[in-house]
């Protein structure tokens, strides 16, 4: 397995020229897309152009401090660096999805959610090729509910199984379904378990937060501590970045287990940097997954973003759902226009990010 550090040691000019690059490269994607997501209008292409060259000159200016090469800055912005560009956009990066839905999926396809493969849904035709192609060296599939998991759960190197209840459905979850649940986690070949966690979203209603808080201390008692459990937390408006129920999911663990021992992801991650410092303290074990919501983060989240380190950081789809902008259907063959954006944001090259997000994740899932 290649060493993180041995890239990391990159001289620093080199990897503040690369990110600029890729966030060029980034920006020129973004002004790709038709629609603005937040407002419904069309850019135009004088905006579009105007910023491509406002970019390019932020390169030639950085290429002049940073070179000892007596290079003409002018001719390097407008053809070594698109050139550039397409190496990079050629290259096939290893990637990893932590968090994707194989048997929701498959009902969309066929109804049946036992039917179909995930080398077959990666092979449907898409609606779009990636923007960042990719080579998926492995992927963690979610299985929704206790009455779809599979029957047996089959040992496999590079496709990992987690079983899931949903936070909201806790409240009407049969007991049943709670058994089978309990049944799974602790069968050796389920390799997380989640998502489970805290939501407030959908039913204010204290009795069901109970429930779910309930729920999360009795799965303490069952999971092995090697077992990541897979967070989701989704407050309502009121509590800004779900900081309260980070808080609440953050005590239980405190109170019923030791935290240091457990590995936490903290799925499709939206928070901030207060929510970041306080679970790192607590557990150091705590992984951050991103979706494509990435590309919708304010300068707060942004900020809170580059505060995580790098080897605590995961990559997930969780498609069927969250497609990137412009698209309907959502498959872990996108995984890697969200490695790009991480990328971008933290000012690090492509790849390097790629590399620690797979190494990141084959590390936690066994
Ligand atoms: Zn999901």
């Amino acid at each position: 397995m290649n060493n993180i550090k041995n890239l990391e040691k990159s001289p620093l000019e080199y990897a503040k020229t690369y990110s600029l690059i890729a966030r060029v490269l980034a920006m020129r994607e973004e002004l790709d897309v038709d629609v603005d997501e937040e407002t419904n209008e069309i850019e135009t292409p004088t905006i579009k152009c105007m910023s491509l060259v406002e970019s390019d000159r932020r390169i030639v200016k950085l290429k002049r401090v940073t070179s000892d090469e007596p290079v003409s800055p002018v001719k390097r912005s407008k053809q070594e660096h698109s050139s550039e560009l397409r190496v990079q956009k050629r290259s096939v990066l290893d990637v990893f999805d932590s968090h994707f839905h194989l048997d929701r999926a498959t009902t969309r396809i066929s109804c049946d959610p036992t039917t179909i493969t995930i080398e077959r849904w990666l092979g449907e035709q898409m609606e779009r090729p990636p923007v960042v192609p990719v080579n998926i060296k492995g992927g963690l599939l979610i299985f929704c509910d206790p009455e779809t998991y599979p029957e047996t759960v089959p040992f496999d190197l590079k496709w990992k199984v987690a079983i899931r209840l949903h936070p909201k459905k806790i409240y009407e979850a049969s007991p049943q379904s709670v058994d089978i649940f309990f049944e799974y986690v602790t069968n050796s070949r389920v390799s997380a378990v989640g998502k489970v966690g805290l939501d407030s979203s959908m039913n204010p209603g204290r009795a069901n937060l109970d429930r779910q808080e309930q729920f999360l201390k009795e799965i303490t008692e069952w999971i092995r501590p090697t077992m990541p459990l897979i967070l989701h937390i989704r407050s309502n408006r009121e509590d800004l970045y779900s900081k309260n129920l980070y808080y609440r999911a953050l005590q239980i663990f405190k109170h019923h287990c030791h935290p240091d021992n457990f590995f936490f992801i903290l799925h499709c991650f939206t928070s901030d940097k207060e929510t970041i410092t306080s679970w790192l303290s607590k557990s150091r074990n705590t992984y951050f997954g991103f979706t494509h919501i990435i590309t919708r983060f304010n300068q707060q989240q942004i900020q809170a973003l580059r505060y995580i380190p790098v080897n605590r950081l995961l990559a997930e789809t969780d498609a069927p759902y969250m497609p990137p902008r412009g698209i309907r259907k959502n498959t872990p063959i996108y995984v890697g226009e969200v490695v790009e954006k991480l990328a971008t944001l933290r000012y690090v090259d492509l790849k390097t990010m790629a590399l620690a997000t797979l190494e990141n994740a084959q590390r936690i899932f066994v």
